[in-house]
């Protein structure tokens, strides 16, 4: 599913919800969100040069949030994303949300955190038009969670709770359990899910969402992240930049003696790279110096 079909499928489903209430359960509004990058000041003008600034596309559900007009490619040494979301405002601390499938693409293995918790966050690199930021320690998966204002979470029984659950009615129903509950006079209500939690559920313009009354079953900080990914090949060392892409790559080719590119263990050689590298049966091998 793409975000335009996302942003339809949340337009109508704000507009079913109404303001009906049972006994039981309260329908809200459900959104997925796509994979996208908070940044820094620091992080636009490395990006988009000097004085750059966030341009607003339009207003995101959250007061004051806003997807940005500007994109970006996500770089891992095992994958890239192109064409990913800019969320403003700018923060203090650059952000990556990831889903669990792009962190198997991207080989990464970051924690499911609550957004704004970097602890054990992986890293990647952020490209834009204008240049790289390696942005260490920014990628989490996104937890699911609701906002609430006081008077909701009071109203839904949620006062004071850690997390909750979600019953979501549409092609493959689903109970999300353990979705964190976050309470501020300046939110919205609404249930924000990733992509891949909106894809288990077949989440569309049908689906509907309501908010159950009483405890999760599971503790809020029991999360486990996925498996770690698989340790890269490496050995001795000659190109050692931060990164190669498709047009270092065919310099690299004019000026090499043999078969093989020898890549410090940093370095991260983008998939159009390496596949110039392999048009040219060229081999990669990764430097093992410095471990
Ligand atoms: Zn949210």
């Amino acid at each position: 599913m793409n975000e335009n079909v996302i942003e339809t499928i949340a337009a109508q489903i704000l507009k079913r919800i109404g303001t009906g209430r049972t006994d039981k359960s309260h329908p809200i509004l459900i959104e997925a969100s796509a994979r996208h990058v908070h940044l820094t000041t620091d992080a636009i003008e490395t990006l988009f040069g000097a004085g750059a600034a966030l341009g607003k596309k339009r207003d995101l559900s959250q007061p004051g949030e806003f997807l940005a007009e500007q994109r970006v490619k996500i770089v891992t040494p095992a994958g890239e994303l192109p064409n990913v979301a800019v969320l403003g405002p700018l923060r203090k601390n650059i952000q990556v949300e990831l889903s669990a499938t792009d962190c198997r693409t991207l080989r990464l293995n970051p924690p499911v955190n609550v957004s704004g918790d970097l602890r054990g966050a992986a890293d990647c690199f952020i490209i834009g038009d204008r240049g790289v930021v390696d942005a260490k320690g920014s990628v989490i998966i996104a937890r699911a969670h609701v906002h609430l204002r006081p008077e909701e979470a009071e109203a839904f029984g949620l006062a004071g709770v850690a997390a909750a659950r979600v019953e979501v009615k549409s092609g493959r129903p689903l109970v999300f359990d353990n979705i964190i509950v976050r309470v501020s006079e300046n939110y919205a209500p609404a249930v924000h899910i990733d992509f891949d939690e909106a894809n288990a559920c077949m989440l569309d313009a049908n689906s509907k969402a309501f908010l159950l009354a009483g405890r999760a079953s599971a503790d809020a900080s029991s999360v486990t992240a996925p498996s770690a990914p698989e340790r890269r090949e490496t050995s001795p060392r000659v190109y050692g930049e931060r990164l190669i892409t498709e047009a270092s790559a065919r310099e690299i080719i004019a000026s090499l003696e043999g078969d093989t590119v020898f890549v410090g263990r940093g370095t991260i050689v983008t998939p159009s790279a390496s596949d110039i590298f392999s048009s040219a049966r060229k081999t990669v091998r990764r430097d093992r110096q410095g471990e």
